[in-house]
C-alpha cells in the first residue's frame, strides 16, 4: 500500500497533485510520502510482535535523505550505517547514537574512531583483522566497543548477483566454519565487548527460504559459541526483504517474515536486531519525470525519451531492474514503447517494449517504487547535476534536497595554473 494514487484522473502524492510539484520544483524529481514511510515502519514493527524487544535500524544507504531519516527517527527507528558519512547523517537526523549499528566491510581507521567517539550502539565486525584494529583504537582511547561478528553463511539469496552478499565467494563477513574461533579470540580483547552475531545475505529477496536457512545457521552458531563459554546477547538478522516492483507481483509480506523469524529464533535468548531498508522506503517514493520527446527509428516501438536518466535512477541500468512507469494524467490510451533517458549510453534504458500509458512530449510520468536505492545512487554523469528530492505530508510538501546544478559541481573543479 502506498499513497501515490489517482484522484480525479491526476496522480497525487498523498493530497498533492504531482503536476504542482513538477511546476514548482521542476523535473526530474524524487517525491517521497511521509504517510507511506510511517505506514511501512509501523507494518514492519508490528510484524515483529512475536519477537521480544526487537531493535530496528533503518538501512541508511537505501535512502539517506535527512528528512526521510527524521521521519524514521520519530518512529523510534535506529540506523544501520556503512560509512562515516552515513553515521554523520543519522546523528544529524536525530537518531540516537546507541541506536546506530555500523556495518561495512571496509571501515577505515578514521571511521572506526568516529563510531567510538560518537558512542554508537554496535559495530558489526566483518573480519578478524577489523576486530583487532577496532580493539586497538578502543584500548588507546580507554573505550570498549560493543560488537557483533558478521558471518557469511554461504547461502544463495536467489536475488540479483550484484546484491547477493551471503555466498562464500562474496566479500562480506567471516566464513561460518571459522566464526566460532574468531569470535572467541576477539572476545579476549579488552577493547571489545563481543556480544553477538550478525548476518545479511542480500537485498530484494523474493523468498523467505534462504533467510530461514541463514538464520538457522546463526542459531546453531550461537549454541556453539555458548557451548565454548562465549557470551552472546544479540543477534542482528540484517535486512533484505523484497518489495513488489510490478503491480500485482507477490512477495513475502513483513507479517510472513515476522512469523518465520519468531519461529526460527525461538529460545535463542538474545535481543534481535533488524536492518530493513528497501521494505521501508521502496514504495514510499517515486521519480517524477517529463517526456522530452518521442522518436521512431525503424518500424519498432517508439523511443520515449524522458528527462530522467540512469544518473538519477541507476537500478534499471545496473541490475536490469523493473520500475512500473505510469502517466501522471492518463488518458486511458495505451502504447508500447522503449522508455529511455537522454544519456549517451545504450544502458540508459528504463524499459524496452513496455506496455504503458500513451504519452506525448511534455507529459509527466512516474517511475514507481523509487524510494530506495534511487536518489542515493545518483551521479552527475553527463554533467546532469544531482536530482532534487521532495517530501510530501498530507497537502503540504517541501524540497528536502535541492537540485545541484552542473555549474555548482564545476565550482569544485579547477584548471591548474601550469596548464594555462
Ligand atoms: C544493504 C544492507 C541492508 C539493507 O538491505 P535492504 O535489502 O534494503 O533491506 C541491511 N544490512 C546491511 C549490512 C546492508 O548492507
Amino acid at each position: 500500500m502506498d499513497h501515490f494514487q489517482l484522484r480525479d484522473g491526476v496522480l497525487h502524492a498523498e493530497d498533492v497533485p504531482l503536476p504542482l510539484i513538477a511546476e514548482q520544483v521542476g523535473t526530474p524529481v524524487y517525491v517521497y510520502s511521509r504517510a507511506t514511510l510511517e505506514r511501512h515502519a509501523r507494518v514492519f514493527r508490528d510484524a515483529l510482535s512475536g519477537v521480544e524487544n526487537p531493535h530496528i535500524a533503518f538501512a541508511v544507504k537505501s535512502n539517506p535523505n535527512l528528512a526521510v531519516l527524521r521521519v524514521l527517527a520519530n518512529m523510534g527507528y535506529g540506523a544501520d550505517v556503512v560509512s562515516g558519512g552515513e553515521l554523520t547523517r543519522a546523528l544529524k537526523a536525530g537518531m540516537k547514537p546507541e541506536d546506530i549499528v555500523f556495518s561495512g566491510v571496509g571501515k577505515t581507521h578514521a571511521e572506526l574512531l568516529q563510531g567510538l567517539e560518537e558512542g554508537i550502539g554496535q559495530f558489526n565486525i566483518e573480519s578478524e583483522e577489523e576486530g583487532y584494529e577496532l580493539a586497538a583504537i578502543a584500548a588507546r582511547h580507554g573505550k570498549r566497543a560493543a560488537c557483533a561478528l558478521r558471518v557469511n553463511p554461504d547461502v544463495d539469496a536467489r536475488t540479483h548477483e550484484k546484491i547477493s552478499t551471503g555466498k562464500r565467494e562474496n566479500k562480506f563477513g567471516v566464513p561460518l566454519d571459522r566464526a566460532a574461533d574468531i569470535y572467541a579470540r576477539l572476545a579476549q580483547e579488552d577493547g571489545l565487548d563481543m556480544r553477538g552475531v550478525a548476518v545479511h545475505i542480500g537485498s530484494q529477496l523474493a523468498d523467505l527460504e534462504p533467510l530461514e536457512t541463514a538464520f538457522g545457521k546463526v542459531g546453531a552458531l550461537i549454541a556453539e559459541l555458548r557451548g565454548q563459554g562465549c557470551t552472546v546477547t544479540h543477534a542482528d538478522l540484517g535486512g533484505g526483504l523484497g518489495v513488489p516492483y510490478k503491480a500485482g507481483e507477490e512477495l513475502p509480506s513483513p507479517a510472513e517474515y515476522g512469523e518465520m523469524v519468531a519461529r526460527v529464533t525461538k529460545g535463542w535468548s538474545v535481543q534481535l536486531m533488524f536492518e530493513p531498508g528497501r521494505v521501508i522506503a521502496g514504495n514510499a517514493g517515486i521519480l517524477l519525470s517529463r517526456v522530452i520527446r518521442s522518436k521512431r527509428s525503424g518500424n519498432g516501438p517508439p523511443f520515449v525519451v524522458v528527462d530522467a536518466a540512469m544518473n538519477d535512477l541507476a537500478r534499471p541500468a545496473m541490475y536490469g531492474a523493473w520500475h512500473d512507469f505510469d502517466a501522471v494524467v492518463p488518458t486511458g490510451d495505451r502504447m508500447t514503447a522503449h522508455i529511455v533517458g537522454p544519456i549517451c549510453e545504450t544502458g540508459d534504458t528504463f524499459a524496452m517494449d513496455r506496455e504503458c500509458d500513451a504519452l506525448v512530449a511534455g507529459d509527466l510520468a512516474v517511475f514507481r517504487t523509487a524510494g530506495a536505492y534511487g536518489a542515493t545512487m545518483a551521479s552527475s554523469y553527463n554533467s546532469r547535476g544531482f536530482v532534487a528530492e521532495v517530501l510530501v505530508d498530507g497537502d503540504k510538501f517541501a524540497v528536502v534536497a535541492d537540485r545541484i546544478a552542473a555549474s555548482a559541481i564545476m565550482d569544485a573543479e579547477r584548471v591548474p595554473e601550469w596548464l594555462a
